[in-house]
């Protein structure tokens, strides 16, 4: 780092603003991407990015709010999917969380209200069968039959087509703040192939790339990067400058100094290995969900795609070694996993204390990170570039805006992490140390405190995570009830009331679980069908 002479001024009348990314990931160019969609000609946007240090090579499962960013650079699936190998996912399915050979999924689906009390309250007080997810969300239905969210002919299950009775506890979307319904699915894709994609959707659009290294970060007198250094390309300036150089930060932790809040204490897997399973459609099913698999000192997670799966064990080093880290996944996957290379992983859980410093903001594994165990990553990304897109800086007096972006990417991030505790203090499982330990970590004051209420009241808008920065009350109600280890009791209240209504609402969910099961393809045969019309 050095230091040289004032930085750009943002406030110049007229001036094109000028952003230099540093870094070409998913995060790096999944910004320049959407900087282009928003302000067109009217910034200029260049994205450096190295040829020797490679990207994390891993982050393909997505959260449903992903739509927005597609649907804003005015893409459609078919503009995308087929190019990014992508298939479709409707939830995340955890196996073993509760005891061997369970499992229970976190859908992207509504939980409908009947009378003003939530089904999973009802649920409690009448349950249908073991499964709470089976009686109380379609989507539980589809993913156990490995069903397609399109029909045949390619139509999308209508928006809105899961929305359950009541609709009390809708899903939040970022831009578009609260939508009437949730939208019913995800996508799986090879990330490499996305930044790939994003690449020729950018430089179509006028992003300047450079391939090659920053070397230097020089600040000015008042602490702002007034320019980086290229080891072939020179000096590269710009008003803002958005770190997204993966776990090193460089910008925003090497260069700025900004400290780093760690959650390894709540959180303590720190640690992955991945491999890349090629995929053989006529043998193995596309399931339509980001499966989690609980392990000794983790859990394995399972995506599908269209060219192969990736997985990858996530664990604590505390309690396995890398090399017993990549015995199990490889003894999981099979034979076919034997002369695979495995990546391994060092994770650094938790976030910057601030991600807009100055005039530089991170973004991506730059600005923090979580297990991945709700897909969350990308989601960070995506409500990150938004949020820069409403507060984009005006100029260096900025505070007040720097200071809202700043609280609402911590919000995120703290949300994410309260309820990524839940799944393990929350699961049943506790057979051996490390799922033990579990049950006695520290976990978040708040969520401690929230868990106390829950046991008397299935989550509700009033006792989550502040709702708009969380996660909806729905995904809380599914971890708590499907991993088991937490006893909730109905609310008295439902004893005295009338269960007509409640029992018409989890019969019409079974019907219209079984019929869709019917009508619907399995991914194979939609992908089979759309491969063969696209010949
Ligand atoms: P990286 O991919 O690390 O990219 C960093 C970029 O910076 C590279 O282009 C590199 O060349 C460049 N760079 C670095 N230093 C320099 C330099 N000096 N000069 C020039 N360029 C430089 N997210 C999800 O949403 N879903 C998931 O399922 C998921 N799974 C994950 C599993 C694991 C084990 C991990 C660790 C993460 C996972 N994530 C997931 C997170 C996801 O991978 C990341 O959020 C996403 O890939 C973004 O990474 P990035 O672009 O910030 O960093």
């Amino acid at each position: 780092m050095t230091k040289s002479g004032a930085a750009a001024n943002l406030t110049d009348p007229g001036k094109t603003k000028s952003v230099v990314i540093v870094g070409g990931g998913t995060a790096g160019w999944m910004t320049a991407a959407y900087l282009k969609a928003a302000f067109g000609d009217r910034i200029d946007v260049t994205v450096v990015e190295s040829a020797h240090i490679g990207s994390i090579g891993v982050g393909e499962a997505t959260f449903s709010d992903i739509r927005h960013f597609f649907e804003f650079l005015r893409l459609e699936e078919s503009d995308w999917m087929p190019a990014c190998n992508a298939t479709y996912k409707l939830g995340v399915r955890f196996e073993d969380w509760r005891e061997p050979g369970h499992h229970f999924y976190h859908p992207f689906e509504q939980l409908g209200s009947v009378d003003g009390f939530p089904l999973s309250d009802w649920w409690l007080r009448m349950p249908q069968s073991s499964r709470f997810d089976r009686d109380c969300f379609v989507m539980a239905a589809l993913c156990d039959a490995e069903r397609s969210p399109r029909y045949a002919d390619g139509t999308p299950l209508a928006q809105g087509v899961f929305e359950n009775v009541g609709g009390g506890q809708s899903a939040r979307s970022n831009i578009a703040e609260y939508q009437g319904a949730q939208f019913p699915y995800a996508y799986h894709f090879e990330a490499h192939l996305l930044a790939k994609f994003l690449t020729k959707y950018g430089t179509d659009r006028g992003v300047k790339h450079i391939t090659d290294n920053v070397v230097d970060v020089a600040l000015d007198e008042q602490g702002f990067v007034s320019h980086v250094d290229t080891a072939e390309n020179g000096r590269l300036s710009g008003d803002l400058y958005i770190d997204c150089t993966g776990f090193r930060a460089l910008l925003l932790k090497q260069a700025l100094g900004e400290p780093f809040v760690s959650f390894q204490d709540t959180l303590p897997n720190n640690s992955a290995v991945a491999l890349q399973v090629p995929m053989d459609m006529e043998r193995k099913a596309i399931r339509p969900c980001t499966t989690a698999t609980a392990q000794d000192a983790g859990w394995i997670w399972t995506i599908p795609l269209i060219s192969r799966i990736g997985t990858g064990y996530v664990y604590a080093d505390e309690y396995l070694s890398a090399e017993d880290a990549e015995k199990t996944l490889r003894e999981f996957v099979g034979p076919e996993a034997a002369d695979i290379p495995a990546n391994h992983i060092k994770m650094r859980i938790g976030r910057s204390e601030r991600s807009w410093v100055k005039n530089v903001v991170g973004i991506g594994l730059a600005a923090g990170f979580v297990e991945p165990l709700e897909s969350t990553g990308i989601f960070f990304i995506h409500h990150a570039i938004e949020q820069i897109v409403r507060y984009f800086p005006g100029g260096r007096d900025d505070d007040v805006r720097r200071d809202a972006f700043n609280r609402s990417i911590e919000h995120v991030m703290e949300g994410v992490r309260e309820f990524l505790c839940l799944h393990y203090v929350g699961a049943k499982r506790a057979d051996n140390q490390y799922w033990k330990d579990t049950k006695t970590r520290k976990i978040p004051d708040a969520l401690a405190e929230r868990i106390e209420i829950w046991k008397h009241k299935v989550p509700d808008s009033e006792s989550v995570y502040p709702y708009y920065h969380g996660l909806p009350p729905y995904s809380y109600n599914c971890i708590l009830l499907g991993a088991g280890g937490i006893e909730v009791k109905h609310s008295p209240a439902l004893d005295l009331a009338d269960p007509t209504a409640a029992q018409v609402e989890f019969d019409r969910i079974r019907l219209k679980a079984d019929k869709l099961v019917q009508e619907l393809p399995s991914q194979n045969e939609f992908f089979a069908a759309m491969r063969a019309n696209a010949k």
